[in-house]
């Protein structure tokens, strides 16, 4: 027997227990009982607007994200998790977003060929960014795209479903959340305005931080984007694209203001809004949050009609938005909504176990009806099986005692309740009382 096998020496080896990677999450009930609820909110609205679900691989081509995403971008140069295959050496990606995946799919499957898509899509994505609260490197978005739609009144839709789901949601629209909205112009007057914005960076060098240097031939844009405060001034007054639109783009960001002035939705037009991705055109949005700190932007997008081209399919236009999960579970969190929590109905209490055979086609008739049944297993005495369904947030205890089942009864303990009076309900006619149980549930 080697050293390693021998029985004393495992015992005395304490494995180290191995630990998540740094700013990817875990979540357990109750809080993931608040994701299941929030997807659930989002699924439903998408319904009612028509748009349908599409999901697509986690891992896409690193070429993907640098051709889609552009390469002069912080999540292209910096954040990107990116990787080699051992098998075959294939460069890959952990997507940083969900966009590229969709219209790869899109264009891959033709299909765009029967007429425009609205399409959804939740899941993570992984950038390797600083953790901190509302910032994590493996996030989740709900991602929206509307494929193959030139007109303004599209852009108007994507945005008019975002403030309905904060509505759904209890979020007060202009005050916990609200609309900033740029125009992004077409190509040419993005270059009238490139060649006005270097003029004005190459006068004020002395202030350009290293990335503003860096930017500023190769995407001057973004130097707008800066987060810096010692750039802030001069930064204001640079040349504005919103000054270089021509009269197409003007009216369709026009088009989308009277259509959101007619909904009574509120905006700020904000000039500097340029969004961290390359491939946006003429409409930019973001819903930005005053109680998030500076992870204050919960939802962003924009135009795209040169993305689908660009990665190789029939040109076509696109709108979309990406919406941070995580941002938006913190902020309604703060604003004490959403306090789902996933807890049973009832928690069957079952002190004598011979007599499963009578409990089980009760608590399976209870579930049919559509009543979320937890059953106590493991046996134990009368109070420790109480603790458990106190603990388990159950509204009631279904009680299954010896009294009770001679009489052919179990009795309905109500947990939440102070003073409330148990109540006895006949085994034989389930579908007569399961009700009872739920109406709480919905009170
Ligand atoms: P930020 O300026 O905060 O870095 P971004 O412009 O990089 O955001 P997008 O690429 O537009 O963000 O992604 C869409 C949404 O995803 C954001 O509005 C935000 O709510 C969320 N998000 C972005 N990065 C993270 C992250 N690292 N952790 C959690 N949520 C994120
Ligand atoms: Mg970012």
């Amino acid at each position: 027997m080697s050293e390693n096998n021998k029985p004393d020496a495992t015992r005395a080896a304490k494995l180290e227990p191995l630990r998540g990677v740094k700013g990817m999450n875990d979540s357990f009930a109750p809080e993931s009982a608040r994701w299941e609820w929030l997807e659930g909110q989002m699924r439903g609205l998408l319904a009612a607007y028509g748009y349908r679900n599409a999901r697509t691989p986690i891992v896409e081509p690193t070429q993907l994200f640098v051709r889609g995403i552009g390469e002069v971008t912080d999540i292209v140069e910096k954040e990107m998790y990116t990787f080699t295959d051992k098998l075959n050496g294939d460069q890959l990606a952990l997507r940083p977003e969900i966009t590229a995946g969709l219209v790869r799919a899109v264009i891959e499957h033709n299909a765009l060929y029967d007429g425009p898509l609205r399409l959804w899509s939740i899941g993570p994505v992984f950038r390797h960014e600083r953790p901190q609260k509302g910032r994590y490197r493996q996030f989740h978005q709900l991602d929206v795209e509307a494929m193959g739609f030139a007109g303004p009144d599209i852009d108007a839709e994507l945005i008019l479903l975002t403030r309905a789901l904060w509505k759904r949601l209890g979020l007060k629209e202009g005050e916990d959340i609200r609309l900033e909205l740029n125009s992004l112009g077409e190509p040419a007057e993005r270059a009238a305005h490139r060649a006005a914005l270097i003029a004005y960076l190459e006068q004020h060098q002395a202030l350009l931080d290293e990335d503003a240097k860096r930017r500023l031939y190769t995407n001057p844009l973004r130097v707008l984007d800066t987060k810096n405060p010692a750039m802030q001034a001069m930064v204001e007054g640079a040349p504005k694209l919103l000054d270089f639109l021509g009269e197409d783009s003007r009216a369709h960001l026009q088009a989308i203001c009277t259509v959101l002035d007619a909904a009574g939705l509120a905006y700020t037009i904000n000039p500097r809004l340029v969004r961290g991705l390359d491939y946006y055109n003429r409409t930019v949005f973001e819903w930005v949050t005053p109680h998030l700190g500076s992870q204050a932007t919960v939802c962003g997008g924009g135009r795209y009609d040169g993305l689908i081209a660009q990665l190789g399919g029939k040109p076509a236009p696109a709108v979309g938005f990406g919406l941070g999960m995580e941002r938006l579970l913190l902020l309604l969190e703060a604003l004490g909504l959403n306090t789902a929590d996933g807890a049973p109905d009832a928690y069957a209490v079952i002190p004598d176990a011979t007599q499963l055979p009578r409990i089980l086609p009760v608590l399976e008739a209870l579930r049919e009806q559509g009543v979320a049944v937890q059953m106590h297993a493991g046996g134990g005495s009368f109070k420790s099986q109480f603790k458990k369904a106190d603990a388990s947030g159950a509204r009631y205890a279904l009680v299954f005692g010896g009294d009770e089942l001679a009489r052919g009864e179990v009795a309905l303990k109500p947990l939440r309740e102070e003073g409330a009076a148990q109540v006895t309900r006949p085994l034989a006619d389930v579908g007569g009382w399961a009700q009872e149980l739920q109406n709480r549930r919905n009170a």
